[in-house]
């Protein structure tokens, strides 16, 4: 096993020259743990708790339905807005609704129906399987001669492009190996077969620079409750680019994308803009939630966010050293995973010493680095438990044995 002394001195120094440092105040955590799975489930900030309180107990409460008019009805929109700097897009061009597995249906749907002799959705092995099932829910509704998922290797992906692409799906960040893929290259890519992309930018908004409209990005969805730290289940958000969101339209025409809700029209009219990527009625406590989350940005430099995710994760790879499988992707984000027999006992041991990870089968422990709240010290920590834990084959305990439904 590695020394660690001097990568104690070297966390030392970094977490002296951190210009993140001060926000980790922000966030409601506590001191006897190290909470590496903001890549899964963000923390609270005070603000965010205070803000639900104020939205139940002022807003609900008191101002009942009066409060839609006064602080709900563009919730969507609002905190669309907040987002749109962190993925490079103006803000109208962002909405806050549903899921992700949602939106991606809505999207995908949309871009099928908008180019019927281009059926097939296109993506490569290793993606977040919902985004999967939904493209396989799609291909069961409208039937295969209409639209076929093709999943391939990365190296196929050129070839399967060429055939009949209508949309590439890609997540910019691989969720089990933490491996990041270009924005650039990929949109590039998929535009030269004049195929559409969607990017999923779950595991990257928040962590990684993205700029969705300088490159010419089709669709991007992303989740509220990752490095946004909008609260469980969360809203997650949705792009489309300006030119096809007149020029497109999504199946799910529920009365909210309507352009005049409120004039209750037997007939679907849609709403311009990204309105009418709506559907119902949306969960204002989850949004007001998210909304209150994202006001941490407006002192952050995002620069800095993305600098800080690469050297905490570095200083882990370092710090670990050579004793371990750790996968190591050629650009990752802000997530680094260990291959390991035992892994699930030795994330179990981990989370019982207060640090908390996770495990993804069959035989990974990941382990998520906010940038916002974690310290350099604490990857040290880290690497000294799991050193610990290894060594003294204390993850062999039958309590570390036991599974759960959420891993
Ligand atoms: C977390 C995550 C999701 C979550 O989807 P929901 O429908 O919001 O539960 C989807 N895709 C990716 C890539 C994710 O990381």
């Amino acid at each position: 096993m590695a020394e660690l002394g001097k990568f104690a001195s070297r966390a030392e120094q970094l977490d002296k020259r951190d210009p993140l440092s001060s926000v980790r105040s922000e966030f409601i955590l506590s001191e006897q743990e190290i909470y590496l799975d903001g890549n899964s489930l963000g923390p609270v900030t005070g603000r965010t708790l205070e803000c639900v309180q104020q939205t139940v107990q002022q807003e609900w409460a008191k101002g009942l339905i009066r409060s839609w008019n006064e602080h709900w009805i563009r919730l969507p929109q609002e905190t669309g807005s907040k987002i749109a700097p962190l993925v490079g897009a103006a803000s109208e061009n962002i909405i806050c609704a549903d899921s992700v597995s949602i939106n991606i249906f809505k999207l995908l749907a949309a871009s099928i129906q908008a180019s019927p002799d281009r059926t097939n959705i296109v993506s490569i092995e290793g993606m977040f399987p919902t985004d999967l099932y939904m493209a396989e829910g799609l291909q069961q509704l409208v039937g295969s001669n209409r639209c076929q998922l093709k999943v391939v290797p990365l190296e196929n992906l050129e070839r399967a492009l060429s055939n009949n692409a209508n949309t590439l799906l890609m997540s910019q960040v691989n969720f089990r190996s933490g491996e990041a893929y270009s924005v650039e290259a990929f949109t590039a890519l998929a535009h030269q077969y004049g195929a559409r992309i969607l990017w999923d930018l779950s595991h990257s908004v928040g962590v990684l620079p993205i700029d969705l409209e300088q490159n010419k990005v089709d669709f991007a969805v992303g989740c509220g409750y990752k490095f946004l730290n909008g609260g469980p289940g969360a809203p997650a958000f949705l792009y489309v680019s300006p030119e096809l969101q007149t020029k497109l339209s999504q199946p799910l025409s529920g009365w909210m994308g309507h352009r005049d809700p409120f004039q209750f029209n037997p007939t679907y009219d849609p709403a311009v803009g990204m309105d009418h990527y709506l559907t119902g009625t949306q969960g204002i406590l989850g949004l007001s939630a998210l909304s209150a989350a994202l006001e941490v940005w407006e002192s952050i430099k995002l620069k800095d966010v993305y600098k800080k995710a690469q050297s905490l994760t570095a200083l882990f790879i370092d710090a670990i050293g050579d004793d371990f499988n750790v996968i190591k992707p050629e650009q990752r984000g802000s997530q680094v995973s260990i291959a390991h027999d035992r892994a699930f006992p030795i994330s179990q041991a981990l989370i019982d010493e207060g640090i908390i990870c996770d495990f993804r089968a069959p035989n990974l422990i990941r382990f998520g680095f906010a940038p916002l709240y974690i310290r350099y010290q604490d990857v040290v920590t880290t690497v000294e438990q799991l050193n610990n834990i290894v060594q003294t084959r204390r993850y062999e305990h039958p309590k570390y044995q036991i599974t759960n439904t959420v891993t």
